[in-house]
């Protein structure tokens, strides 16, 4: 079927496709195969775009994502009994005349956007996405299509994300002006933590990093997927004086915790989108705001949207509104979908 475009157009691909999915609060449903697309509540059958714990919940009875997801799922949640893998790329017949494919969402290991097809028409859902080269995941993989579905947590156009090397380079250069302090770097357990440590070593810091307890084993997992992150050790493995002059990589909470007063003298870092804002910096004690994102800014939004060339777009969370009126002002129908249950602060 031919590609639809246009403002007109677009009103009858989203009556189409509105029978056969379902925007709801707690997630997307397919009515037709009683399915779901990350349910922020347990279901029967759920197909899940990424690991984060605000996507990925335990307790579905069947489980579609990629090989790594699973495997996520499985350390966080245990044994996913009704697991069932898609690698990047393959097709999958899902009843109802719907086809489904996973393409790289570039935002963790294993993140993918989920397409949709059914009599022609093509949707996407992009899950959380970035489009910074990222080395501990596959990028971003576009492909045009009828009705996008996207996130947009830095859908202002105040929000431009600086380059990653710019970030680690203000990192090290802490690090070698106070070699009578440790930096302590307040990272998510999944996917920013094994980012930073990635860009350290690209950037040629080949010392041991030390990690909080919380971060092993997602390290640990991220490594048996082909991720080098180079010699990584507990932090317990140090004590006081010796711990001068090193890089820890903690949780954020870890930072405000007394787990921290085992550190001496530390300078608090924070690895996150939000640290552009710098009364968040402030308010939270972190001495050096690494402004280091897994989701896309407002450039990387938009030029994702020209690019898809989707009739429409609904926005899944996040400030959808100024996203919504560029849509508008650039002749593409758009909605917000208002999802519950997405942890926006989690980058
Ligand atoms: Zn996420
Ligand atoms: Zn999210």
């Amino acid at each position: 079927m031919a590609r639809v475009t246009g403002k007109a157009q677009a009103a009858i691909v989203a009556r189409m496709v509105q029978d056969w999915i379902i925007p709801h609060g707690h997630g997307l449903y397919l009515p037709g195969i009683d399915t779901w697309v990350d349910p922020s509540r347990p279901q029967s059958r759920a197909i899940i775009t990424h690991g984060h714990a605000d996507h990925a919940r335990a307790g579905h009875a069947h489980v579609l994502a990629t090989p790594e997801t699973l495997a996520i799922m499985q350390q966080r949640f245990g044994p996913q009994a009704g697991g069932q893998a898609l690698a990047y790329g393959e097709r999958l017949a899902l009843g109802d005349g719907i086809t489904a494919m996973l393409l790289p969402a570039g935002h963790v290991l294993g993140s993918a956007q989920i397409v949709l097809e059914k009599a022609g028409t093509r949707l996407i859902i992009s899950g959380d996405y970035k489009r910074r080269p990222d080395p501990t995941c596959t990028p971003f993989e576009p492909l045009a299509c009828d009705i996008f579905i996207t996130e947009a947590t830095f859908g202002l156009p105040v929000f431009h994300h600086p380059g990653t090397a710019s970030e680690i380079a203000k990192l090290l250069a802490a690090l070698a002006a106070n070699p009578d302090r440790c930096i302590a770097v307040g990272a998510y357990a999944l996917g920013k933590a094994q980012r930073v440590i990635a860009e350290l070593r690209r950037a040629r810091y080949d010392a041991p990093i030390y990690l909080h307890g919380a971060m092993t084993a997602l390290c640990a997992l991220y490594e048996a997927h082909g991720v080098a992150l180079g010699d990584l050790r507990p932090v317990g493995t140090l004590k006081g004086d010796a711990l001068k002059g090193q890089i820890i990589i903690a949780p954020p909470s870890a930072l405000r915790d007394v787990w921290s007063r085992r550190l001496p003298d530390p300078i608090t870092a924070m690895a996150s989108g939000w640290m552009r804002v710098r009364q968040r910096a402030v308010q939270s004690g972190i001495e050096l705001p690494l402004v280091i994102s897994d989701h896309a800014d407002w450039d990387e939004l938009t030029a994702t949207i020209t690019e898809l060339n989707p009739a429409e777009v609904w926005v899944t969370h996040g400030r959808e509104e100024a996203l919504i009126h560029w849509c508008g002002l650039h002749q593409r129908r758009a909605r917000a979908l208002d999802m519950v249950g997405r942890d926006e602060e989690g980058d």
